[in-house]
């Protein structure tokens, strides 16, 4: 894997680093910083070298000497530092990933790591993260981690993620809570994993308890701990099962909705993996009825009885021909 960086995320970072404050010799108990400004003279040093990169008349030649300069000194600032260490804790995100860029982030929200795929299959990692984070070694680090981690995910065949929530059904208000949903849950695993790994966390347990009381308050309280603590406790979450806790974004009071673990209205048997009602053509909603009149698409179906129903589908379909 390839790490490379946005001009403008390095430049800031380096220019961050010059004029952070200067040493006053660092408080009791405070943890390891980048923010003390560097010598006087490695200071003096950089502004020289870069004053010689406007001498270059050619505009590519000057650009690329910029960008050299720049780069030298975020590593001899070791800002690249915790880049290159935690994403070494990460073996399936450096195997899988051709290539990891970082770009400068605008402000608190823009931040995050994202998941291109090419046409020939080149997956890259783009994050983006504010340069200034970098002055700060310990809580750039936990970060990292988290991100690092969406892109984990993201990579794992285990985990089947899927770009694009596949929502149809859904007016834009309730495809935007259900991707807010998605957010929180995918976080909540993310944070619980970090956590059981011994790192600190984005957000607590606690906190995320908050967050999710507010997303699903039309839960019983109990049902709501016990999803929290099994989201928070799982090693190995899945793309689907999340699928399956946002399907409902309106909040139906319905005690049959699906919930990993919970039984298919239709087999009753146990499942972790629901399939999405709301994406079911209708006729398969059509089919499903037929056999089960009680039945409501909003209670779901395990992915296992959506296969026997498309199995028969097609064969009849075949048939038909
Ligand atoms: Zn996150
Ligand atoms: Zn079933």
């Amino acid at each position: 894997m390839q790490l490379r960086y946005d001009e403008d995320f390095i430049e800031t970072a380096v220019f961050c680093r010059a004029h952070s404050p200067p040493p006053s010799g660092p408080p009791a108990g405070a943890s390891p910083t980048n923010s003390c400004r560097p010598p006087a003279l490695q200071i003096a040093r950089f502004h020289r070298e870069r004053e010689k990169c406007y001498d270059l008349r050619d505009p590519d030649a000057r650009h690329a000497a910029f960008f050299q300069v720049h780069l030298d000194w975020f590593r001899e600032w070791r800002l690249e530092q915790p880049l290159t260490e935690v994403v070494e804790e990460f073996v399936l995100v450096r195997g899988r990933l051709t290539t990891l860029a970082v770009r400068k982030a605008t402000g608190r929200h823009d931040e995050g790591a994202e998941l291109y795929v090419n046409e020939t299959g080149e997956r890259t990692g783009l994050l983006a993260l504010r340069p200034e984070r970098l002055l700060h070694r310990v809580t750039v680090r936990d970060f990292l981690r988290h991100e690092f981690m969406h892109l984990h995910d993201m990579l794992d065949p285990a985990f089947g993620y899927a770009p694009a929530l596949d929502l149809p059904g859904l007016n834009a208000a309730q495809k935007r809570l259900a991707r807010e949903r998605y957010r929180l849950l995918w976080d909540i695993t993310i944070d619980g994993r970090l956590a059981a790994a011994g790192h600190t966390p984005a957000a607590t347990r606690e906190q995320h308890m908050l967050a999710f009381d507010r997303g699903y308050s039309f839960w019983p309280e109990a049902r709501r701990g016990e999803t929290l603590d099994s989201l928070w406790r799982c090693p190995a979450p899945r793309h689907t099962d999340l699928l399956a806790l946002i399907a409902d974004p309106r909040g139906l009071q319905d005690a049959a909705r699906p919930a990993p673990g919970g039984s298919c209205p239709l087999c009753e048997f146990p499942t972790f993996h629901w399939a999405v009602a709301a994406t079911l053509a209708p006729a398969m909603l059509r089919r499903i009825l037929a056999a089960f009149p009680a039945w409501q698409p909003e209670q779901g179906l395990c992915s296992r009885c959506l296969e026997t129903y498309e199995a028969s589908a097609a064969l009849e379909l075949a048939a038909a021909q």
